[in-house]
């Protein structure tokens, strides 16, 4: 409790915090709307938070539309240098910073640096491309004329980002957006504010360091500003992570006011585990794909599409992992498993588990919530395992918990087609050691999702690819490879330094 304490203070939370940040400025007075955050470790409160009226929210943006101009004149790779301060900064607060979102959010402390090592991965890559972001050269179809592309930042890029990866979420966006140029402001999710704020504390830091002015980096603190910067044309760009059901919303009033969107939404992620498969590391794949922040990431194993023929064997396997599985206090590192977020997290578990019964679902690990010492938050679950048939209602959707489906295949191409069977798009593996199998499935005729891997399971990435999913995933590519692109706008531009001027396509226009 007492380094929980010490913790929150190195971090600048405060018992009440406010509701919105332009950098090192905060304000807000809404004492009668305040969010307040419990752990779903202890049920513990942590501290509490004002939200953002409409009035703090014009001021938010009033600071970052004052910010743009300046921080888009300022060259990248000198952006790049506070990105990589930024990046200092969180290998200082590492500590801290991962137990607050182990804390708050209920991953293990583990799964909380890791989170963390992303954010640091991530401004590390955004500084080398700060010296990149490279436009095309191209020959121009008339004489003496050059044809070239370049990269413009957009403006204001609104970043709305879910619970479950409460501070990586936002660094992917926020180090990308600023090396471009942009100006970044960010509703967090009302489950997790101490984190976004924690973040915003440790960025205004750098910022005031280098005599920035505010409203490079500013936060919003509750749900009514969501809808404020959807329907805002000042946010030329708004990146969206979330649920496929409020994904639809955003995307639907973003495009009506022909912004931009970067949408991460649900995942229904599947491992097909081929006869030809190494039975061991696909058990540690699939276990901790389905099992990993409690079954709470976008990439968890939802489904295992497993051959005929080793089936009852992998499943006899499956079941004495789960049998091994600890599940408690997430700040403790003898357990595999913490809490759900909270507990509506857990009615939905268990409403899921109901529903999939009464379509026929066969469970082989049985779930259930978890009472007694340890447990007193209400927020444990014990993760379980079920044999369906793809086509049920719910496993056609994604239950953001522990809940595992197994379904039988004979043929690899019936099993690409179950994989691919599904509304969702993110990510897919398969475990095989046969080259062919391996290959068909990174084939276009192959997996239909994003992400694919072969002998890695669904969970997890590295920052260095570009993430995100199609379908009702959205289509939007955040982190590596060239999702910054999705940060800026293209100019092709042509120069002419002929003394005629020589029309496109021949076309002649004398006077
Ligand atoms: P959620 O959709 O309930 O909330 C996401 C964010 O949207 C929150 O900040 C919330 O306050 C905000 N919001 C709610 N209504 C809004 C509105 N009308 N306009 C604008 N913003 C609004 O999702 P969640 O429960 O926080 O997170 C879990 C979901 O996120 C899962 O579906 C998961 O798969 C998905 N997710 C996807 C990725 C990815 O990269 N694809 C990553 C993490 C999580």
């Amino acid at each position: 409790k007492n380094s929980i304490t010490q913790i929150l203070s190195n971090l600048g939370i405060q018992e009440l915090n406010p509701a919105y940040s332009t950098g090192s400025q905060w304000g807000g007075s809404t004492q009668d709307k305040i969010i307040e955050s419990f752990s779903p470790a202890n049920g513990e409160k942590i501290a509490a938070v004002q939200t953002a009226t409409p009035s703090d929210y014009e001021k938010v943006i009033q600071k970052a539309s004052e910010a743009f101009p300046l921080w888009r004149s300022i060259p990248a790779p000198k952006r790049g240098e506070i990105v990589r301060q930024l990046g200092e900064e969180l290998r200082a607060k590492k500590n801290d910073l991962g137990t607050l979102v182990s804390y708050e959010m209920g991953k293990s402390l583990q799964e909380g640096l890791g989170e963390v090592q992303e954010m640091i991965d991530i401004c590390d890559f955004a500084v080398g491309l700060s010296r990149q972001l490279y436009g095309l050269t191209m020959h121009s179809e008339r004489p003496n004329h050059r044809m070239y592309e370049q990269w413009h930042p957009l403006g204001i890029v609104g970043i709305i980002s879910a619970f479950n990866f409460p501070v990586a979420v936002w660094s992917w966006n926020a180090a990308l957006a600023l090396i471009c140029g942009n100006v970044c402001v960010w509703k967090p999710s009302s489950k997790t504010p101490l984190c976004a704020i924690a973040c915003q504390h440790i960025l205004a830091g750098v910022l005031k360091k280098n005599e920035m002015p505010e409203g490079i980096s500013s936060l919003l603190i509750g749900n009514a500003s969501g809808n404020l910067i959807n329907e805002d044309r000042r946010i030329p760009l708004v990146s969206f992570t979330g649920s496929t059901r409020v994904g639809k919303i955003v995307a639907g009033a973003v495009a009506s006011r022909f912004g931009k969107t970067i949408l991460e939404l649900g995942g229904n992620n599947a491992i097909i585990i081929s006869k030809e498969a190494d039975l061991k590391m696909s058990v540690i794949g699939a276990v901790f794909g389905a099992v990993g922040t409690a079954g709470q990431r976008c990439t968890s194993t939802r489904r295992l599409i497993i051959q005929e023929d080793i089936y009852e064997e992998f499943k006899q396997k499956l079941i004495g992992a789960y049998d091994q599985l600890r599940i408690g206090d997430p700040l403790d590192q003898q357990n595999h498993v913490g809490p759900l977020i909270d507990k509506e997290a857990v009615r939905t578990f268990l409403e899921a588990i109901e529903k999939g019964r009464q379509e026929g679902a066969r469970f082989i690990v049985e779930g259930h919530e978890l009472t007694g010492s340890g447990y007193e938050s209400g927020c444990y679950v014990s993760p379980c395992v079920a044999e369906v048939e793809n086509h049920f209602q719910i496993v056609q959707e994604e239950t953001f918990a522990p809940i595992l489906y197994l379904i039988r295949y004979k043929t690899l191409e019936e099993a690409i087609a179950l994989q691919n069977g599904v509304p969702q798009g993110l990510s897919s593996a398969i475990m095989t050691l046969n080259l062919r199998e391996a290959e068909l499935f990174l084939s276009a005729a192959g997996s239909d999702c994003g992400i694919a891997n072969v002998n890695i399971g669904t969970s997890g990435a590295e920052i260095g690819g570009a993430f995100g999913g199609e379908k009702e995933t959205g289509g939007g590519r955040e982190s590596g490879s060239d999702a910054w692109k999705g940060y800026m706008r293209r100019q092709t531009n042509t120069i002419n330094y002929a003394d005629t001027l020589p029309l496109a396509q021949g076309i002649k226009f004398d006077l």
